[in-house]
């Protein structure tokens, strides 16, 4: 008998009748005989919907009162579809994420998994129960409750799949698998039968969604199989791999990721000598906003110009710190820009092909397209460029990288 971890997505169980139809599926899995723990997100829009009341109180609630907040939506959905199991003679469970603990720091609204306690879960499941529960949610050691980031019950379903030693962990949402770029951006993008772990950690950290970056990395870590499959079409969806595709033929370029939420600072006239990025880069460390790719420009008359991106959310108070740095530095200027973009090319295969930079760059220059900074790590190029032409460039790289087509074949797999 298999035990199979399930993570059933908002929009999976963004109605009763579709509630009722992942207890149709989960109920045909357990006929089958699969002990089952079945992760569920809030129902679709539920978590929005939470966030924008509490900004009708006030514009900045504290992190632990979000967390107790945004952490109900979950609980509702892990209710109603124990309760839809057991309406069909299925046994089910329904916990929330201090029930099973599932232990956290206690960072909150971005919470880390510490441990998870597995000994009720093996009772339960030896006692033949299937058991629901509530996705993206933790307790600290101290009993508040926690969530783990926008998207975290992905994170949940792979660290309880980990914990369990399940036999697979699959997240069925509303795509029947991962693609070469988001779906909904691009029409001929294509399935992908497998992707390495490697390359859907970097996706995903360039903001494709479909996997929470941190349930990539925990199924790095803990070796868990993973598998993305739509939650009401058969098919067999992208297995992420730990197998190293290097030996195989493969394509340069694995897909193309894009996140609209960057936003640049730019200081300019800062003297041109030592010190002086750490200058102006500890400080917005120190206010715990995170930076994303900076850009010093070549030093005239003794001076420079110094750019950075970081999240939009971030960027009113990241300014206001620059300012503060621009007047001890006795700097020119500071300017700000919140409609950016990243786009970036990922794929293995770039470690041993050159010319995947000018590639990316000829194919953004031929319809256009100014590139206004530039990141490379071993297996991915990112650009930052004016957030107007984002489409087009995901649209011209998809195709200059022969991205766009048929659905890969399974039984080259
Ligand atoms: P869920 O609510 O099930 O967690 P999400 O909305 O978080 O679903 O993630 C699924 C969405 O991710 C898809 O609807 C798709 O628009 C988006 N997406 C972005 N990049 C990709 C990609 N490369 N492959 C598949 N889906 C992607
Ligand atoms: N409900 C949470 C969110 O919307 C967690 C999740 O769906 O994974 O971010
Ligand atoms: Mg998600």
């Amino acid at each position: 008998m298999s035990l199979i971890v399930q993570k059933f997505g908002g929009t999976s169980v963004g109605s009763i009748e579709r509630i009722e139809q992942v207890a149709e599926k989960v109920a045909r899995f357990q006929g089958e005989g699969h002990a089952l723990v079945v992760v569920v997100s809030a129902m679709s829009g539920e978590t929005n919907r939470l966030i924008a009341l509490a900004h009708e109180i006030q514009e900045q609630p504290l992190p632990r009162e979000m967390d107790v907040l945004v952490s109900t939506g979950e609980q509702v959905t892990t209710a109603l579809l124990s309760m839809a199991l057991n309406r069909r003679g299925v046994k089910a469970k329904s916990y929330n994420g201090s029930q099973v603990r599932i232990l956290t720091d206690d960072a909150h609204t971005k919470a880390r998994i510490k441990e998870i306690d597995d000994q009720r879960m093996h009772a339960d499941l030896q006692a033949g129960f299937v058991l629901v529960v509530a996705g993206f949610q933790g307790v600290d050691e101290h009993g508040n409750i926690t969530t783990l980031g926008r998207g975290g019950s992905d994170t949940t379903a792979v660290a309880l799949a980990a914990a369990l030693k399940a036999d697979e962990c699959q997240i069925y949402t509303d795509v029947d698998g991962v693609y070469t770029t988001d779906p909904r951006m691009v029409d001929g993008a294509r399935r992908l039968s497998q992707i390495t772990f490697e390359e859907m950690l970097e996706m995903a950290s360039m903001g494709s969604k479909v996997l929470q970056i941190r349930a990539v990395e925990f199924a790095g870590k803990y070796n868990v199989p993973l598998r993305v499959l739509h939650s009401f079409e058969e098919g067999p969806g992208t297995l992420i791999t730990l197998e190293d595709k290097s030996a195989m033929e493969t394509p340069t370029i694995a897909g193309i990721a894009f996140n609209r939420d960057e936003a640049k600072l730019t200081i300019l006239g800062v003297p041109d000598m030592p010190g002086v990025a750490a200058k102006i880069l500890g400080p917005i460390g120190s206010a715990n906003i995170e930076v994303d790719v900076i850009v010093q420009n070549i030093a005239e008359d003794g001076t420079t110009d110094f750019t950075f991106t970081v999240s939009r959310s971030e960027l009113p108070g990241a300014e206001e710190i620059l300012r503060e740095v621009a007047r001890t530095l006795n700097a020119q200027e500071v300017r700000s820009d919140n409609r950016i973009a990243k786009v970036s090319v990922v794929g293995v295969g770039m470690r041993s092909h050159a010319g995947v930079a000018s590639q990316m760059f000829a194919a953004l220059a031929e319809v256009g397209i100014n590139i206004q900074m530039i990141t490379t790590s071993e297996i991915k190029i990112s650009v930052i460029i004016e957030e107007k032409f984002l489409e087009l460039a995901v649209r011209s790289l998809h195709s200059s990288f022969d991205l766009d087509g048929e659905p890969e074949n399974e039984s080259a797999v």
